[in-house]
């Protein structure tokens, strides 16, 4: 198994399934969402209408289209609201919901963008712990997903999800 952080545009990302930050409506919007309506074209806004939404925390997946990956698995994430309405067990239900409906659908190789930390304003820090908790932990257990990128859009999440990763492991050798 391998999880790795790299920096880039998920949308170009030739994995299995790529992971939308979505949002309830499932029918797109601004940051990497926007993006990956862009560049899977018309068809996946046709197949989104299908789906009729989807609950924060939870997911769906779609086919690719004219993506490099195979499948798209959207979830929306919670919109940060000060911490207090269950913002870091939905953010974590999303990389849990994502991971289980890769495995049923037989994807090996799964790509995440920094769920909610953009327009929906999560701290970027305490997300990045969330997301290698939850990814490692799962990776751990699975049988069929077996590499996991995090694909960040900057430097600044990039750094954050580095770190994130070596307070991980620094934790678990001690
Ligand atoms: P949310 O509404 O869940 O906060 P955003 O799309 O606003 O979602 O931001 C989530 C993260 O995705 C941010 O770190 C943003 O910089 C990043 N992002 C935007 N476009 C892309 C892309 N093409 N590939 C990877 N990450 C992206």
């Amino acid at each position: 198994m391998s999880f790795q952080i790299i920096k880039g545009d998920i949308t170009t990302w030739a994995a299995d399934a790529i992971v939308n930050a979505a949002n309830t409506s499932l029918l797109g919007g601004g940051g990497v969402d926007g993006a990956i309506h862009r560049a899977a074209g018309p068809e996946l806004l046709k197949e989104c209408r299908t789906l009729h939404g989807c609950e924060t925390g939870r997911a769906k997946i779609t086919a690719g289209y004219n993506l490099p990956a195979r499948h798209v698995i959207h979830t929306p994430g919670p919109i940060w609201r000060g911490g207090h309405q269950n913002e870091p067990a939905l953010l974590a239900s999303c990389y849990r919901s994502c991971l289980r409906l890769a495995e049923e659908n037989r994807c090996r190789t799964v790509a995440f963008p920094s769920i909610s930390t953009g327009v929906y304003r999560f701290p970027l820090e305490r997300a990045a712990a969330i997301a290698v908790e939850e990814i490692l932990a799962f990776l751990e257990r699975s049988k069929v997903v077996c590499e996991v990128t995090m694909v960040c859009f900057d430097d600044k999440t990039k750094t954050a999800y580095d770190a994130a990763l070596t307070r991980k492991e620094s934790s678990r050798s001690r």
